[in-house]
């Protein structure tokens, strides 16, 4: 039960509070765009937002997962008798790829290093909700727990924090996501799914090589690959209710020396996708089936390796019902929009899995003609830094709502 509170859910001061932060949430952000490090490599980043907390005076634990912080605001109030800790998680890493932006001056310094998936800006918004939460700490009816997490981008950091320790103690947990087909100053959530589970299988059919002229004394590698291809193609098109979505996609094929030789080998990558859990166990399963069946209708052999990634990040009904409440009375209905899953996938899926929460996105879109800003991932991405108070406020509210009332109203 919740317990009785006279004040307004939305707290003005703190939503001007966060607008006054914007300088400053913006240079941060410059800062780190200039100088991205990748994936569990994030030292300066993580010294950086070390030094930024310090001056809040939070008990910070820095190293965590390699490069992670786990620092706390403990708050001093006594609120309804109930005391509750939530955790506000921002990823630090930035890709592989390079920057191509031309016309801004905080353009990434280091080759091949870019923030083209906004998480500078993650990073910049938990920690002006850090310093929100930090100024009214002798109020806080329960603690906060800032989670800075490394390796977001394809290793997965998330896995490695919550066996450090990460959420131990904590009741509940937000997060957020730059998401640059909403405009900045609005913002997305998905009811349950929000991003799919993905996983990665690494195919080899082998056959029996030989010469071109010859195939009937072969075993062709490529002849077999291409039927499982497209055998492949009706695992989601004619064994998946299509209402639960999913993908296959096969992104690498490998194989052959020569036009007049035939294969004796042939190596497929590719990546599968689901929203819903009980159905990622049935793609693997079906996808050996076909492989186990075509292979040994022509001869031939095959080692499939099928590697789990990261989980489907569902939602929780009532971080859900949380945010759109708290981004609601701040932004306004028509600025809050009820998203579909995306396909794409996140390692906040780990913490989901564990506590309740929400994940959410934060409108970011760039409308700059002479530097558009591009989806996620490009080497052009970049966002309208309008949006970093916006998310700095909606981090800070939804977690002082939530240890004011919990998440059961
Ligand atoms: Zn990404
Ligand atoms: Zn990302």
């Amino acid at each position: 039960m919740a317990p009785a509170n006279a004040e307004p859910s939305v707290d003005l001061r703190l939503q001007e509070r966060a607008a006054a932060l914007a300088p400053e949430l913006t240079s941060l952000r410059r800062d780190l765009h200039r100088h991205p490090e990748l994936a569990f490599e994030e030292k300066e980043t993580s010294a950086r937002i070390a030094r930024e907390l310090s001056a809040l005076d939070l008990e910070i634990r820095t190293g965590v997962a390699k490069t992670g912080i786990v620092a706390r605001i403990r708050g001093g109030g006594t609120g309804g008798g109930v005391r509750r800790t939530v955790a506000l998680r921002a990823d630090m890493d930035a890709l592989p790829t390079p920057d191509r932006k031309k016309h801004v001056d905080y353009r990434s310094e280091v080759d091949g290093a870019c923030h083209a998936c906004g998480h500078d800006g993650h990073v910049a918004m938990a920690v002006g909700a850090a310093r929100l939460l930090a100024e009214r700490k002798a109020d806080l009816p329960g603690d906060v727990v800032l989670l800075f997490q490394p390796a977001e981008e394809g290793i997965g950091g998330a896995e490695p924090m919550i066996a450090e320790g990460a959420l131990d103690g904590v009741d509940f947990i937000l997060g957020q996501h730059m998401l640059p087909s909403i405009a900045a100053g609005e913002v997305g959530v998905s009811r349950g799914p929000a991003l799919a589970a993905v996983d990665e299988f690494l195919l080899t059919i082998h056959g029996r090589g030989g010469h071109g002229a010859y195939p009937h004394l072969t075993v062709d590698a490529i002849v077999v690959a291409a039927q499982v291809i497209t055998a492949l193609q009706t695992v989601v098109s004619r064994s998946v209710d299509p209402l639960d979505a999913a993908v296959l996609s096969i992104g690498m094929v490998k194989g052959g020396y020569n036009f007049n030789v035939i294969a004796d080998k042939v190596e497929l990558r590719g990546t599968v996708r689901t929203l819903s859990r009980a159905l990622r166990p049935e793609m693997s399963k079906r996808i050996a089936t076909i492989v186990r069946g075509i292979t040994e209708a022509f001869g031939a052999r095959f080692d499939l390796e099928y590697i789990q990634r990261y989980p489907a990040t569902i939602n929780h009904d009532s971080g859900v019902e949380l945010f759109l409440g708290e981004a609601q009375k701040a932004l306004g209905n028509d600025k809050v929009h009820l998203t579909a899953p995306s396909m794409g996938a996140e390692d906040f899926a780990y913490y989901l899995e564990k506590i309740p929460g929400a994940f959410w996105w934060i409108g970011c879109r760039k409308d700059d003609a002479e530097d558009p800003g591009y989806g996620l991932h490009h080497p052009t991405f970049d966002l309208d830094e309008r949006c970093l108070p916006v998310g700095a406020h909606l981090l800070a509210q939804s977690a002082l709502t939530y240890l004011t009332h919990g998440a059961d109203r």
